[in-house]
């Protein structure tokens, strides 16, 4: 059996991102950019603030004019946000507002709270330091500095940096295709009666949610009947123009499990069992274009691999198909994309429960976090319980053979972490 980081390692080994040397970009107006993924560094062309500005509504002064003794000093000029001053005039103070440009030959601010006004004149409660209340040019960015490096995801906050200093586009990869189709003839879809035997597609939702979070570009074949020729034809379409294909059910060994001879006929597969719980069996390869959809294709250049689609396939037990798309999918989609940082980033926090026995697989254990800042775990860790997902707000990350202690430290990895 694979460890979880093994896998993880020889996916991440196999995502070549679409948008290398150059294809797969595009470039789209700022607003339009989030959760893309940054395929240029950003230079600044100028220094945040451009030049210095006043942080509070008060009075510039030169810092010398209230150091030999005088309090009161004249008003020369008032100045509003967006408006370019005059030179301060010596032993003059200006009226100036937050955001405002400081005059030259001011070298502080002094907020009106600590001032009185009397007759045009303005008297200073306060003796300033020099710079106190200016916000430094450049204080923020300087220009020529890498504000966001290629390979960032584009966070609001990132797209509001990148305004900041006045793009108005970015250079980011496309978005991703992926292909999804669910195995199984238990499936139903919500809204149909449910035969006997039969249970809901919930799958459906979750992977289509997962996706979509990602940014991902979703083709959805529903469900796909537990035959070989229908599971092979459903592979041959979704592997033209699209990045990836992911399917749900169907990759264990059993009679009905069609997924694994089909990828293996209409491609090449690998079949893992990874020492993880929930999750063990996932499969990952690859499907073949054919030569006509190859020579068909409208923009073969921006295919990540033109002769091939990548696959993966999920367990179908609810709890396990979600959690190994967060560990497994998730970052491989990211690097897909070209982003750099793909790992969640756990926590490490107090379990407030005893798990007497450790497992010999590497568990992934759905808690959350209660008022006093300690774990609780889910009563039910069934990979068929998809509830404990929906109760918890993240994944114990336990080690092979790892009893847990009330009291102990153990890594949570947040459900913000992994779902974005
Ligand atoms: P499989 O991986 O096909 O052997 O399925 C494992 C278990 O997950 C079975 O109990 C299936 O009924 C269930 N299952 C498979 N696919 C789905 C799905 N799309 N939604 C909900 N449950 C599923
Ligand atoms: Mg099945």
């Amino acid at each position: 059996m694979l460890s979880t980081a093994d896998a993880l390692a020889t996916l991440l080994g196999a995502a070549t991102p679409v948008a290398l040397a150059g294809r797969g970009t595009e470039t789209l107006p700022t607003l339009d950019a989030l959760n893309r993924v940054l395929t240029a560094d950003v230079v600044s062309p100028l220094d945040v603030p451009p030049m210095h500005t006043s942080a509070m509504d008060g009075y510039a002064v030169c810092v010398a004019d209230l150091a030999q003794g005088s309090r009161r000093l004249p008003v020369s000029q008032r100045i509003p946000a967006g408006h370019a001053p005059q030179p301060l005039a010596a032993g003059t103070a200006a009226r100036i507002f937050t955001g405002a440009t400081v005059p030259p030959g001011a070298d502080a601010v002094v907020m009106q709270e600590q001032t009185e006004t009397a007759d045009g004149d303005v008297t200073f409660l306060h003796t300033p330091k020099a710079g106190e209340w200016i916000t430094a040019q450049g204080a923020d960015i300087h220009k020529g500095s890498v504000i966001l490096p290629a390979g960032t995801r584009l966070t609001p906050q990132a797209l509001g940096l990148a305004a900041s200093v006045g793009c108005a586009t970015l250079d980011v990869a496309r978005r991703l295709k992926v292909a999804v189709f669910f195995t199984g003839d238990e499936l139903t879809m919500p809204g149909e009666p449910l035969r006997p035997g039969a249970i809901y597609n919930s799958n459906r939702f979750t992977l289509s949610g997962l996706l979509r979070n990602l940014g991902c570009e979703v083709t959805d074949y529903g469900i796909v009947p537990d035959r070989l020729d229908a599971t092979r034809a459903t592979l041959r379409e979704a592997a033209n123009g699209h990045d990836l294909i992911l399917t749900c059910g169907g990759v264990s060994v059993g009679e009905e499990d069609h997924v694994r001879p089909a990828v293996e006929a209409e491609g090449r597969l690998a079949m893992w069992q990874i020492a993880m719980k929930p999750g063990k069996p996932l499969a990952f390869g690859a499907v073949r274009r054919s030569e006509v959809q190859r020579q068909t294709q409208t923009q073969p250049q921006t295919q990540a691999n033109a002769d091939e689609a990548f696959f993966i396939g999920l367990p179908g037990n609810p709890v396990s198909s979600f959690v190994t798309f967060l560990l497994f999918v998730r970052p491989f989609v990211l690097r897909l994309a070209g982003a750099t940082h793909v790992s969640p980033r756990a926590l490490s926090l107090r379990a407030d429960f005893t798990q007497a026995k450790g497992d010999r697989r590497n568990e992934f254990l759905r808690a959350r976090v209660n008022p006093a800042g300690g774990l609780d775990l889910f009563p039910n860790q069934s990979s068929a319980v998809l509830t404990s997902t929906v109760w918890g707000d993240g994944l114990i990350d336990n080690p092979p053979h790892h009893p847990i202690s009330a009291g102990e430290t153990v890594r949570f990895i947040p459900f913000t972490e992994l779902l974005y």
